[in-house]
């Protein structure tokens, strides 16, 4: 496919390459805020060839990249991303005895149920989590004590100067919400996971909890991007973690709003579009609740959503 340079040519041209390519394409509709300006190119990629080709154009014409997976962990400026948004739509699920290989843009919600269904047990607790599997492993996603790295064997990736290779679980520096492969130019293609059988009622029921659990405090549609602040890690606190929204419904963040930002009215931590929202009111929304839980309990809240973009 050939197509010629953008209006502005802010990001160079794309010619001969074999993924579609749009340009000053809305960030909005890729993100489950509905925020975010236009990027300068967004590449959609079917294969593991296109992805490769992609970054290497991005190499050839010295062109900022950036992977969405679901976009629902992100907030994106309402200048956009200048530069090109790297869709890898590689999509596969493969099942074999207790090891499971899935695509980075395989949705988690249906790659959990479809572990449920088949009595494998290791991700239930995720059940509902928006998103793919490739975002998750990113920012090692989890809910209700299980986090996605903890079943995880390897991660298939793609990088500029490494190539194609495959990292252990242990090379990639899981944390709470964390992975070195954050904001560092690796691209999830696929990953190993290893399961357990379990009975299939049992976790039927377990999965079941959880998604009425979740139901009952998250909102439904997308308009936002789920937790908005990481919880804080305390070794004294029950569970080993202090809930960032139970300090935020403290200091009255449900009725704070900013324009159309507001706060959502179950869950003090999910900060929400209400309905044609800039990112800057989100981000204004973000910064005010901050100062105030700073004020008052002297704790530093640090966001679990990625900020792509300008913001300054
Ligand atoms: C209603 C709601 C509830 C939520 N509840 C939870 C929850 O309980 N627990 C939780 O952990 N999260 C939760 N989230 C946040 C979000 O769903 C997860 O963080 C999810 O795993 C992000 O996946 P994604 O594909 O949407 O990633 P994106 O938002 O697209 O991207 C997130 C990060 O991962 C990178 N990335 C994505 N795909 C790739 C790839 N293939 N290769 C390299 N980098 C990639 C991006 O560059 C970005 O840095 C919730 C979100 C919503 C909207």
């Amino acid at each position: 496919m050939s197509i010629l340079p953008n209006k502005s040519g802010a990001a160079g041209s794309v010619a001969d390459v074999t993924f579609r390519v749009e340009h000053n394409y809305p960030i909005a509709s890729l993100t489950t805020f509905g925020i975010g300006g236009p990027a300068d190119m967004v590449a959609f990629c079917d294969s593991v060839e296109q992805v490769v080709e992609a970054v290497e154009h991005c190499q050839k014409h010295r062109i900022d990249y950036f992977v969405i997976g679901g976009g629902s962990n992100i907030l994106a400026s309402d200048k956009g991303y200048r530069g090109m948004i790297i869709l890898p739509k590689i999509d596969f699920l493969k099942v074999e005895g207790e090891t499971v290989h899935v695509g980075a843009a395989y949705s988690l919600a249906k790659m959990v149920e479809q572990m449920v269904e088949s009595g494998l047990a290791g991700l239930e607790s995720l059940s509902g989590i928006a998103g793919t599997v490739g975002g998750a492993i990113v920012g090692n996603a989890g809910a209700y004590g299980q986090s996605i790295s903890d079943t995880l064997i390897d991660v298939n990736l793609y990088h500029p100067e490494k190539g194609l290779y495959v990292a252990a679980k242990d090379q990639i520096g899981f944390r709470y919400r964390h992975s070195e492969l954050k904001w560092s130019k690796n691209i999830v293609l696929s990953a190993r996971f290893k399961l357990k059988h379990e009975d299939l009622e049992l976790l039927r029921n377990r999965a079941t909890e959880i998604l009425d659990q979740r139901w009952s405090r998250h909102p439904h549609e997308d308009i936002s991007a789920g937790c908005f602040f990481k919880n804080i890690e305390d070794k004294t606190a029950p569970h080993g973690k202090i809930a960032a929204g139970y300090l935020l419904e403290q200091i009255g963040g449900k009725s704070i709003s900013v324009g159309n930002a507001g706060v959502y009215p179950n869950h003090a931590n999910i900060l929400i579009n209400k309905g044609g929202a800039s990112a800057s009111e989100v981000r204004e929304l973000s910064l005010k609740l901050k100062q105030k839980v700073k004020e008052v309990y002297g704790v530093e809240l640090s966001e679990e959503v990625i900020l792509l973009g300008d913001f300054s």
